[in-house]
């Protein structure tokens, strides 16, 4: 199949990284003494998130609204998202001085609505659906100009996410294997595309959740197809690719090695295991790489990191899963 788009490539990547120095945060990289016994090679954990805004999303967001023209900055940035890429675009917009409207439904729960608001966005609530709310936005991108910022199937974007594939090879130098959590597809096709550059022996193994796993149902089909969102404690990596993807469906499919899925169980169990092993507080979306680790799926012949994306998780929620109760959102959310 020939792609109507090129990949994006490490000179983007590079360009991305010095935009986005000063507002973006350079994570730390923990040896897992626990993971590394258990699978044999040294594990690293990428503590993204401890980035700015609790995820990586603040990377592609901040290089997309560098990239935009002064006459586009002058008019603002406006999107959807009501979760991390929601959050990244407000603190993004903000740092380089650029309005921001985020639109959402008004069945948002206040908590992610407050989330977006101390981030300095301007929160437009909108009839009582997700496509009410996109349909303001595309109102606000035709009558006002504003730029829509997309969460994945953007070049500056993924550029962006790949500035995190660049940073882990100086922090793991013999890297051999990578755990990526896996939605859309912007962090994976950044970082694979950042890596494979570098190292083409490096291999790329996206991670994503048993339910609603849309960008393997799509590889499968061969072409992007919907995919039913399903309740899942990885709530971050729900949603579709989008029907008429530009870009990270055939990145994926062309750079990806491996994809693993992971039960909410498995899931459930990485969040403990990160709390009390290694004192560190994730969201479900970014257990998922040790998720698959803890099921022993993950071979590698050398050091092994897996890219703990975010940490938006509900509190409350967290000290249930992390005090052993049997949390199970498919069950609640029915
Ligand atoms: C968005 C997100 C992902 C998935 O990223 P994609 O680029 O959509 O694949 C993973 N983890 C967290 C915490 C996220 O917010």
């Amino acid at each position: 199949m020939s792609t109507a788009h090129p990949f994006v490539d490490l000179g983007e990547i590079e360009q991305a990284r010095m935009a986005i120095a000063g507002t973006v945060r350079l994570t730390p990289v923990n040896l897992s003494p626990s993971l590394s016994d258990l699978i044999g090679q040294p594990v690293h954990l990428k503590l993204e998130h401890t980035q700015i805004t609790g995820s990586f999303k603040l990377r592609g967001a901040t290089n997309a609204v560098a990239s935009l023209s002064d006459d586009e900055k002058r008019r603002g940035v406006a999107g959807v998202s009501t979760g991390n890429h929601g959050r990244g675009l407000a603190y993004a917009a903000k740092a380089a001085g650029v309005k921001c409207i985020i639109c959402m439904s008004k069945l948002v729960p206040q908590a992610k609505i407050d989330g977006i608001r101390a981030q300095g966005a301007e929160v437009r609530i909108i009839g009582s659906s997700q496509d009410e709310a996109q349909e303001e936005v595309a109102r606000l991108v035709a009558e006002n100009g504003m730029a829509m910022i997309p969460p994945f199937d953007h070049r500056a974007v993924i550029a962006g996410q790949g500035t995190l594939g660049l940073e882990l090879l100086e922090q793991v130098p013999d890297l051999a294997t990578v755990l990526v959590p896996l939605s859309g597809g912007g962090l994976i096709s950044g970082v694979a595309a950042a890596l494979k550059a570098r190292r083409p022996d490096i291999r790329v193994i996206g991670i994503s959740m048993e339910r609603g796993a849309a960008m393997h149902e799509c590889l499968k089909a061969g072409k992007p197809i919907y995919v039913e969102e399903l309740a899942t404690l990885a709530d971050s990596l729900g949603g579709g690719i989008g029907l008429d993807n530009q870009l990270t469906f055939a990145m994926t499919r062309d750079l990806v090695d491996d994809i693993v899925l992971v039960s909410e169980a498995e899931i459930a169990a990485a969040i403990r295991h990160i709390y009390w092993q290694e004192r560190q507080i994730v969201e479900g979306s970014g257990a998922v790489g040790v998720a698959a680790l803890l099921t022993g799926r993950i071979r590698s012949a050398g050091p092994v990191a897996a890219i703990l994306s975010g940490g938006n998780i509900d509190m409350t929620q967290h000290f249930r899963i992390i005090s052993g109760e049997d949390v199970d959102v498919t069950r609640e959310a029915a």
